[in-house]
Order: C-alpha cells, then structure tokens, then sequence
C-alpha cells in the first residue's frame, strides 16, 4: 500500500468547483480523501503557499515517433511534460509513418507504458497519411485507444471530406481537430501577411487563410451535428467566429498557444527561425483579442503545440526552416505571464482551461481532484522566479524563443497515477 499526503496545500479543482486550503490523500494511485487529513506514518509532502490542482494536460503536442526519434521521442517527450506539470499529453499524428491505423495507435501507447512518465493519449490522422483525400480507419483506432482525430500540419482542404469525418468521427463520440488554414491562400507564406512581411521581403500568410477554414467548418460541424475543435487559433477575426458560433449554440471548442498570446510577427525581424511558426505570429491586437477570448469563455483549452526541430533544420535560412517551436518544459510559466499576471484571468479559470475542459474534449477520464479519480495532481509555486534555460529541457530539442525569460510561476511537484515524477519541493518520509 502506497500513500502520500498533500499537507495544507491551496487546492484549486474546478471541475468540483473547490477553491479551498486543506490536504490531499493519495493511496495506490486513487485519490482517497479531500479536506483534513492526519499525516502520521505518511509520507508527506508540505504544500504551504502553494496550488494544489488536478494534473496539468496538454492536448496539443508533437513527440516525432515514430520516425524522427533524434527530434523526440515518446519518452523525452512525457519527460518533458511532467518537468513542465503536464501529467498528461495528446500526441498529434504527423509522424512517419502516419499514426493512421490501430498498429500505429497501439506503438504509441506501448512506448508511452515503457516511458512511464506522462499519460500519452494518441491522437490519430483524419485521413490516410494526411493526405485530405480518404477518411483513415477511425473505428480501427478508436478501437486501439485514439482519442480524437487531426491531420494537424494541415487542415482538411475539401469540405466534402471534413463533413464525412465529422459525421464519423461523431459516431465514436470523438472529436475532430482542425489545423485552420486554406493552402490556396496560404500558399507558400512563412510569416504574418501585411506590412513587416513585405518589408522583410517574406511571403505571408493571410488572416483570411485561417477564418475561411474556421467559419467553414463552424458551418460542416452543424451540418453533420458533431464536436470540432480549433487547434490553436491566431487572430482576431477567428475569435469573433467562434464567438459567434458559440453564441449560436454550436458545438464547437478551441484553443491557443503560448506563443499566439506573448509573442508577435515583430519577432520575424530577426529572421530567426524561432519566430516561424505554423500559423504564424500575428499582431498585438491579434493578442488582446485572443486575450480577451480566454476570458470570455471563447477560447476553452491552453494548448503548446510543442513541435522539436534538429537543430541544424531550425538554423536554416527563415524561408527554408521548417514551422514550430517547443514549450512543454516551460508552457505553464508562460500562461501565467500571458494571462494572469495581465490580470486576463484568474487561477481556476487558468486551471481549468488546462485540466477539465481537455478532459472533457478529449473524453479522457482525467482532469478533476475527486475522490476515486486517479492521483493526477500538479503542485504549482505561484510566486516561483526563474529562468528558462533551454540545455536544462528535458526534450531533445532546443528551438525554443523562449531561452533566458524570467518566469513568475513553475510546477513544482508532478504527481502521476499516484507516482511522483517530479519533486522540487522538500518531502518528508512516513515512518
Ligand atoms: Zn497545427
Ligand atoms: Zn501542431
């Protein structure tokens, strides 16, 4: 019998709607008890002045294998999340070969119990290798434990072919993911379309690439009455979209990286490669808009879209390096900066777009502190200075713009199935 105490800890779990001081009972990976609880005989884990929440997830990340295992692996890539407080992942399918068949779903979750560091959940492909022309075996995966489907990378081109798999997906109850932007438009674009991209003397990517899609499928998803979800959206308009969409009673979710909240096209100045990303850096009313679409409820879910690239891809010519930069290690530091040290949000609204409502789009049982759930849980020092230091990431790569930022907030204590996986906080052994 394993047992853990989490001693006079903020507790914050939104799902339950507990805003509360008290202690936190972990027995052979279940949480047991919420509330008081006497710690004699137990090993203890002091969380005085700091949060105590239900374990972090990101639903938008990539882990490279199989195929690319010198840019991550499945199992750099949960080291990586449980440094950051993620305890649990959904890995996208653009790998090689594509996750789009039972085998490939079943490799990825053999690899992660091998890893045991983070939950991984398989997200597999929409269409047979990405290629948007014929649905993949959704049923066959579901059947090996896909969670959701995406062709992420890309964004499904012909509508006739995103309302099948909408209306097949939502047979499994499973949601699709949709990389919002139209290649017509988009055409060969690298950065932010507008003035700085003429100047710089680099193609852009048109706002209009992404809203097109994203209206579209507001329309397909109605149509075929099915759950979408917006992967990591950019601009100002597609707010006012889903907005509106909400409004109307669709079922539709989204969410936004760190970089869309903290970091704009004014970045491409530099030609680095670290500020080229897929869809690009936009503006800084782009990011008061996204701001206030995370307040409002428009916006549901925080996600990375943690993307490794070698090191000697990224340090190719901006034109030519490929898109996509990593933050598992440091992401949740950044949604402090962006979000609640701009007073945007507060602390259970940050919680629960990173617990409850991926959970609940992905349909994962994870995600709350309620008793009998299993002991996911993220201990976060909320007053933590540091400074990101990207040889210290656990993942293998390094393209990150984010190297030598101060931070204000860091997981402290990641905490899986009952099994802590990272502990930066003193901890006393029961007798
Ligand atoms: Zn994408
Ligand atoms: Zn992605």
């Amino acid at each position: 019998m394993i047992e853990l105490l989490i001693k006079n800890g903020h507790i914050v779990d939104p799902a339950n709607n507990i805003d509360m001081v008290g202690d936190v009972l972990v027995r052979d990976g279940v949480i047991r008890e919420l509330g008081k609880v006497n710690g004699d005989g137990r090993d203890v884990i002091d969380a005085s002045n700091l949060l105590v929440v239900p374990g972090l997830i990101d639903m938008h990340v990539h882990l490279r294998e199989p195929g690319d295992e010198e840019e991550e692996t499945i199992a750099s890539g949960s080291a990586a999340a449980v440094a950051g407080g993620f305890t649990s992942v959904a890995c996208m399918p653009n790998t090689e070969p594509t996750i789009d068949n039972e085998a490939t779903v079943d490799f990825v979750y053999r690899r992660a119990d091998r890893a045991d560091k983070a939950n991984v959940f398989a997200v597999g492909a929409i269409t047979k290798g990405r290629q948007g022309k014929e649905l993949a075996e959704m049923g066959q995966m579901v059947r090996g434990g896909a969670v959701a489907f995406s062709d992420d990378g890309e964004g499904v081109q012909s509508a006739s072919v995103m309302l099948h798999a909408l209306k097949y997906a939502g047979m499994f109850d499973k949601v699709i993911m949709q990389h919002c932007q139209d290649n017509a438009l988009a055409g060969d674009g690298c950065m932010n379309s507008g003035y700085l991209a003429t100047v710089l003397g680099l193609p852009g990517i048109a706002p209009l690439a992404e809203e097109l899609m994203l209206y579209r499928d507001v329309q397909l998803a109605k149509q075929a009455s099915a759950r979408l979800h917006v992967q990591h959206i950019t601009t100002a308009g597609s707010v006012e979209i889903l907005r509106q969409a909400k409004r109307q009673g669709s079922k539709v979710t989204a969410e936004v990286a760190p970089h869309h909240l903290l970091l704009t096209e004014e970045g491409c100045r530099s030609y680095d490669p670290n500020y080229k990303m897929n869809p690009p850096l936009r503006t800084q009313k782009d990011i008061e808009a996204l701001r206030q679409g995370v307040a409002d409820g428009t916006i549901d879910c925080l996600a990375s879209d943690h993307a490794p690239h070698l090191r000697s891809e990224k340090e190719l010519e901006f034109l030519h390096a490929p898109f996509g930069i990593i933050s598992l290690d440091c992401a949740l530091g950044l949604y402090v900066k962006a979000l609640i040290e701009t007073q945007t949000i507060d602390w259970p609204r940050l919680i629960e777009m990173m617990t409850i409502n991926p959970a609940e789009i992905l349909r994962i049982d994870r995600g709350t502190l309620s008793v009998g759930a299993r002991a996911d849980i993220t201990i976060i020092d909320p007053h933590h200075s540091w400074r990101v230091c990207v040889d210290e990431f656990k993942s293998k790569s390094r393209n990150c713009p984010y190297d030598g930022w101060e931070l204000g907030a860091r997981a402290v204590c990641t905490i899986v199935n009952g099994v802590v996986q990272l502990q930066l906080i003193p901890h006393k052994c029961g007798s």
